[in-house]
């Protein structure tokens, strides 16, 4: 059923990861329990959804057939045996998933499947399990009810309970091509050179690449470049970093994030110019010219990835952007 939206032939890249989650499925061969990992943005949502809606499926082929009535509840979100857990406060500035969540849906984990012969439970950002919420799930996993089935999705495996880590097979998920998510977002109606920036920057994460067309995000490299010229150049002003930290406290902790992730990949690059292949080829003429000896950069990259640390915490985004650029200009000298 081409139109079916949870179907494999709609995973960008993971090509090979999908048929093999398409055999185990038909195979019978699907682990009890499975983690997704890999970075953020790359599918593995998706591929989790269109593995429950397989596994779920009244035609078991490795496929969703959308059309049985298990099909059509999963899309509708409505399917009694299929449970997403992610963390209930998502925007805040330190996400988690608790204790009373991983409770509930033991409780209704304990039961036999209502419309299935499976339950199928999908734990998104499982590494923001607190540590109770994390045991609380290693008994589960441990002894899992018969019938269940636990997707772990996770951007950051290692920190994870190593007992978790243990009792699940892992499957990687790999960034996805700048050309697959140019394609991909011409198909979505992205004008060419703009689908084309987008990629380059999205750094291989689709989600990445929707998130930053939202928000405006290409710009936001720009205005990295720009004010690292200016640093070099020794005219960033003081002003000008104040008025940066006032744009950023209209922003959010996600754009700062994005912006010195900017920063640092420019950094990176000019570090390795001429040695590795560029983060952001299209913008290389204007690399060259930035021109920072290896110690500072050094030092600027430490800084970044410090701030990176920072912005997780409740700090104030605008004291934070305003404290980055002023550490950045004081390595320079500028
Ligand atoms: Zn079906």
């Amino acid at each position: 059923m081409r139109n079916y939206k949870l179907s494999w032939e709609n995973l960008i890249g993971n090509a090979e990861t999908a048929n093999y989650l398409r055999k185990t499925i038909s195979g019978d061969k699907f682990p009890h329990a499975v983690i997704f990992s890999g970075e953020e943005g790359i599918g593995k949502r998706f591929a989790a959804e269109i593995c429950a809606a397989a596994l779920l499926c009244e035609n078991n082929n490795g496929e969703p057939c959308g059309i049985c009535e298990s099909c059509r509840l999963i899309l509708a979100r409505s399917h009694p045996d299929f449970y997403i857990l992610e963390p209930e406060d998502n925007k805040k500035a330190n996400p988690s998933i608790k204790i009373g969540q991983i409770r509930e849906m033991q409780s209704e984990a304990a039961l036999r499947p209502i419309n299935s012969a499976r339950r199928v439970i999908i734990i998104d950002g499982a590494e923001l399990m607190n540590n109770a919420a994390a045991n609380c799930l290693l008994k589960t996993i441990e002894e899992p009810p018969s019938q269940t089935i636990f997707i772990l999705l996770t951007a950051n495996r290692s920190n994870l309970l190593m007992t978790i880590r243990s009792r699940c097979m892992t499957v990687n998920f790999e960034r996805i091509s700048a050309e697959k998510i140019r394609d991909f977002l011409i198909m979505r109606g992205v004008e060419g050179s703009e689908a084309e920036n987008l990629s380059i920057v999205a750094d291989g994460s689709i989600g990445r690449a929707l998130k930053l067309k939202e928000s405006g995000g290409a710009q936001l490299r720009e205005r990295a470049l720009e004010i690292l010229e200016k640093m070099t150049r020794k005219d960033l002003s003081s002003e000008e970093i104040f008025k940066f930290g006032a744009e950023i406290a209209d922003l959010s902790r996600e754009n700062l994030a994005d912006f010195i992730n900017y920063v640092q990949k420019i950094l990176r690059d000019v570090y390795f110019m001429g040695f590795m292949e560029l983060r952001n080829p299209d913008i290389a003429a204007r690399l060259k010219n930035i021109k920072i000896a290896e110690r500072k950069l050094n030092l600027m990259i430490e800084t970044g990835a410090e701030f990176n640390k920072r912005i997780k915490s409740n700090a104030n985004l605008r004291l934070l952007a305003e404290a980055y650029l002023f550490q950045l200009k004081k390595i320079l000298g500028a």
